[in-house]
């Protein structure tokens, strides 16, 4: 399966079909007729995977790897020195080109390497983690973080070409299988009512995983969308980020340790459709439904902190710095608004 992202003079293709890293230097070879290629990856992906990607880039291209410690504490300002001088050892110019092999730390870290090392290489994003391949391999947001908090430096860089090969899903620890059900539910949430009820149809991850090529299809292509629509993030692409204001302010409450991304989504979707019902802006039942099928892929529904104790943190999110806040709500299954308010509407939790 394949889709064209269409975006001018940043258009790109993706790929998406299960055993594709094994043809990845006949993909590459489509887009790529350089000389140097400089592979990007963790130490868990790597161990799966970086070889067997190397070797067969290998057979036409120089082939660099560079292997980096799994975790977000990587996507991190501070690491970016130690990463560009081995670029520069590689001697990588400006016509060569970088693969991210990797989830979303990989994806993020490595796509804003490659927007700013010699201002720009072009870059190939193969995501690895479920998360990566249905949300953050696609959209051209890179960034890394800083001590005051995530991504906020960054970039709008889009790769050249992205691979997605479900099969690799086959070696994610099923924690981060539940994290990027959660983005995935999202999108039947804010968007696609059958592609949630498809979910729904299914007893369980290993169940969808007979249909993960058109699922992962699916959820690629409500991002395209939007991202057609909003390439820089001043409106349509809101949407996505349903669920996720209290997400990020759970994240951090817990430091990162507890809840990773896609759980805390969860979490956020079920509360921000309590709050919705409690406003009458919401269908009264649409929170349960969520609450039912993030069970089915083993999400949480609550945290079990007093609001009061979250609201602090979201007013201090970069995304509310004046204050508005938009939060998108569902006017049923499959169908979102923006509802532009402040922090204070979230007094009308008590407890998330
Ligand atoms: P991650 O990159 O840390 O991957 C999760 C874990 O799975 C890691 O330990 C990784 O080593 C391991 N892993 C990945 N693929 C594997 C595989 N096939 N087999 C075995 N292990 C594998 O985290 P993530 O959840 O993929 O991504 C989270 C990051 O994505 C965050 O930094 C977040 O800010 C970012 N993000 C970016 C966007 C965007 O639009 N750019 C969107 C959403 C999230």
């Amino acid at each position: 399966m394949q889709m064209y992202v269409d975006l001018g003079p940043n258009s790109y293709p993706i790929y998406i079909e299960n055993g594709l890293l094994d043809h990845a230097l006949e993909k590459i070879s489509e887009i790529y007729q350089g000389n140097k290629i400089m592979v990007m990856t963790d130490d868990n992906v790597n161990q799966y995977y970086g070889d067997r990607l190397v070797d067969q880039l290998s057979a036409k291209y120089t082939v660099g790897k560079i292997v980096i410690p799994h975790g977000e504490q990587s996507k991190s300002f501070d690491i970016l020195p130690s990463l560009y001088n081995q670029l520069l050892d590689f001697k990588l110019t400006r016509s060569d080109l970088i693969i991210a092999l990797g989830g979303g730390v990989i994806g993020d870290l490595c796509g804003f390497v490659a927007a700013t090392y010699l201002r720009g290489v072009k870059f190939v994003q193969i995501p690895t983690s479920l998360l990566a391949q249905v949300d953050s391999s696609v959209g051209g947001k890179v960034a890394v973080d800083l001590e005051a908090g995530k991504n906020l430096v960054g970039a709008f860089y889009h790769p050249k070409m992205v691979l997605i090969d479900p099969l690799v899903l086959k070696t994610l620890p099923d924690l981060f299988i539940a994290d990027g059900m959660g983005e995935v539910i999202k999108y039947g949430c804010i968007k696609d009512a059958e592609l949630f009820d498809r979910l729904n149809s299914y007893h369980s991850f290993d169940d969808l995983y007979k249909d993960i090529e058109e699922i992962i299809y699916k959820c690629v292509d409500i991002k395209r969308i939007v991202v057609e629509n909003d390439e820089k993030d001043f409106g349509d692409r809101l949407a996505l980020n349903f669920g996720h204001t209290i997400a990020h302010t759970i994240e951090q409450y817990f430091h990162y340790e507890t809840y990773t991304h896609g759980h805390a989504v969860a979490i956020g979707m079920v509360q921000i459709c309590v709050l919705g019902e409690k406003l009458g802006l919401t269908p009264l039942g649409t929170s349960d439904k969520i609450r039912e099928i993030n069970k089915k892929y083993q999400l949480d529904n609550e945290c079990g902190v007093l609001m009061s104790e979250l609201v602090q943190a979201i007013t201090l999110d970069k995304k509310n710095f004046d204050n508005h806040l938009s939060i998108i709500l569902l006017k049923n299954i499959g169908e979102c608004f923006v509802y532009k308010t402040d922090a204070s509407i979230f007094n009308a939790l008590e407890r998330v």
